[in-house]
């Protein structure tokens, strides 16, 4: 991933039509948590009006308590993957938090004619599940994002995203999402997206950040502007290139992190402020 031996070697990759690369960017906007086939639907027409072909599910959920929802599971991905083909959805960045959950989605979309690509997300509180990260590696027909770990060093963080290439695959986005601190309040997160060029200078892969899990909130800033906005257009205008932000049709609703997740009805504002925010990179 550039600091292995090769320096020149590029990872930037092709996956279902689109180019993932240190120049692209790409938003996935989407549901934190999938909740049933209703929201999902909403939430991909938005997509869809948008222009926007990819988008984040997520079926598996690490849950810090163990009686919070946990997520449907496989029990979800058949009518996600069908209304993903559907509304003609090319990629879902969906995390796992077992090497079961990868061979459940690739049976899933085996079954259903494959109708998208699935992005294997591994969350923070798994960057350093090593065994999670050699079998996510040794199989070529998925990409990983791999979520920066919210208390271990960049340097750390870099050494598990090598994991995966070492294991054999190169198809590795990395995520920044902020580092636990209490010096970052009252945002859940300290926001790290700074970090976009250095970690673009260290190493070749694609740069991804998630407003969503950083800020954690939709608090507006003075300028009438959600500090998530601003927090994602900072990243964006350091080069980020794909963008996890988590949207619902009802936030209320939500079965996981509602107060973070943007509406629907702002998406339309929210694409356009990233494309000045591009622009400005
Ligand atoms: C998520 O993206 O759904 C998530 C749980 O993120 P993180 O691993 O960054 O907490």
């Amino acid at each position: 991933l550039g600091r292995h031996k090769d320096l020149q070697r590029k990872t930037g990759f092709h996956y279902k039509g689109l180019n993932f690369d240190q120049d692209s960017l790409h938003i996935f906007a989407g549901l934190c948590a999938v909740d049933n086939p209703k929201h999902v639907e909403e939430m991909m027409i938005a997509l869809k009006a948008n222009g926007l072909n990819c988008t984040r599910m997520g079926a598996y959920k690490p849950r810090t308590n163990p009686y919070a929802f946990q997520g449907h599971g496989k029990d979800c991905l058949p009518w996600v993957f069908d209304l993903a083909g559907k509304y003609d959805i090319k990629v879902i960045a969906m995390e796992v938090t077992h090497e079961s959950h990868m061979e459940e989605i690739d049976q899933a979309l085996n079954d259903a004619g494959n109708p998208c690509g699935v992005i294997m997300q591994i969350g923070t509180r798994n960057t350093q599940n090593f065994e999670l990260l050699k079998a996510i590696g040794k199989q070529s027909e998925y990409p990983a994002l791999l979520k920066r770990g919210f208390g271990i060093t960049l340097s750390e963080s870099l050494n598990a995203a090598e994991y995966l290439a070492s294991a054999g695959n190169s198809q590795v986005i990395f995520c920044l999402r902020g580092m636990k601190s209490e010096f970052g309040a009252p945002h859940r997160n300290m926001v790290d997206f700074a970090q976009v060029p250095t970690v673009k200078r260290l190493t070749r892969m694609p740069v991804c950040i998630d407003p969503s899990h950083s800020v954690g909130s939709r608090d507006v800033a003075p300028d009438g502007v959600l500090e998530l906005c601003h927090a994602t257009a900072q990243g964006v205008m350091a080069g980020a290139n794909m963008v996890l932000v988590d949207f619902h049709p009802a936030p209320q609703k939500a079965l996981v992190d509602g107060p973070q997740a943007l509406t629907l009805n702002e998406l339309d504002v929210f694409l356009k402020d990233m494309e000045i925010a591009r622009k400005a990179y």
